[in-house]
């Protein structure tokens, strides 16, 4: 199967086999997948005559195995910068819009995290905040159930830094609090959704956040954000509604701590860094 795909040519918006716009349906319904036959619901298919349906393991898989390995293997420290490297790279297909970008943010704020010495990251690891995002970073479901998956990408992150599990208390508060920031940042930035600005507003507030919650300092100089997406997106791009719009957006950490303060959700307590270290830093099991 990913040999097949490999060979083939990828389209980075619409349907990934010919291009053509997609149908969003209310209701699932059965659906064959093109590249592995699986039969199951789905709620996304090609408007073309040929009907294309991907299931979201095959939308995801080649890209998928990119981002692990890339988190792997980057030196890189700056999340931005691994994001850009990541979307970028001619080599590997990340759809306009899909939940890759989830896989992403959680990927380069982790090797970041780790390429600056603050936790150890193995393939295991890796293996584990997938799995955990694939049970809630779904394909279409920003529109079905209102959660993108963004949210717990960011959500996994403090959770693998707190060992938060169901039932912890100031661990599970915190990454909790994340969340909640990331989702009311993707309401004020919808109308209609963008993955992309999605991705580089969650990188904004979780460097911000980490910093705040953990002296955690993500980038060491400014980072210029242009966005090279705007004319792939196939609901059409939010164009001056979007901050990424411009042709240059700078992002600093003054700005980032003066972002956070805009946040009408408030936590009034810090989680004291020591508390945690005991955990090894490995991600407990789900619960
Ligand atoms: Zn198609
Ligand atoms: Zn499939």
């Amino acid at each position: 199967m990913y040999k097949l795909r490999k060979q083939k040519q990828e389209h980075k918006s619409n349907c990934l086999i010919c291009g053509h716009p997609l149908e969003y349906l209310s209701s699932a319904f059965e659906l064959t997948c093109f590249y592995c036959g699986k039969k199951e619901k789905g709620s996304i298919f090609c408007s073309s005559d040929r009907y294309h349906y991907v299931c979201d393991d095959c939308h995801n898989l080649s890209s998928f195995n990119y981002i692990k390995d890339f988190i792997l293997s980057t030196g890189g420290k700056n999340p931005f910068e691994i994001t850009f490297d990541i979307l970028n790279n001619p080599n590997v297909t990340v759809p306009m819009l899909g939940c890759h970008h989830a896989y992403i943010l959680t990927g380069a704020v982790l090797a970041s995290l780790k390429n600056r010495g603050h936790i150890h990251i193995s393939r295991a690891d890796i293996e584990e905040l997938f799995y955990r995002l694939s049970k809630q970073a779904v394909g279409g479901y920003c529109g079905l159930s209102g959660v993108c998956g963004i949210v717990p990408a960011g959500g996994i992150i403090y959770s693998i830094l707190t060992g938060s599990v169901c039932g912890k208390d100031k661990e599970q508060k915190i990454t909790m609090k994340i969340t909640a920031l990331l989702s009311k940042a993707v309401f004020d930035l919808t109308g209609p959704s963008c993955c992309k600005a999605y991705l580089f507003k969650a990188l904004e507030i979780i460097s911000a956040s980490l910093y705040e919650d953990f002296n955690f300092l993500l980038i060491d100089n400014d980072v210029d954000i242009t966005c090279n997406f705007k004319e792939l997106h196939p609901h059409g791009c939010m164009r001056e509604k979007c901050p990424y719009y411009a042709d240059s957006y700078i992002v600093n950490v003054e700005k980032l701590k003066e972002s956070l303060k805009d946040t009408t959700i408030e936590i009034n307590f810090k989680l004291d860094k020591s508390s945690f270290e005991n955990n090894n830093n490995i991600p407990p099991a789900p619960c």
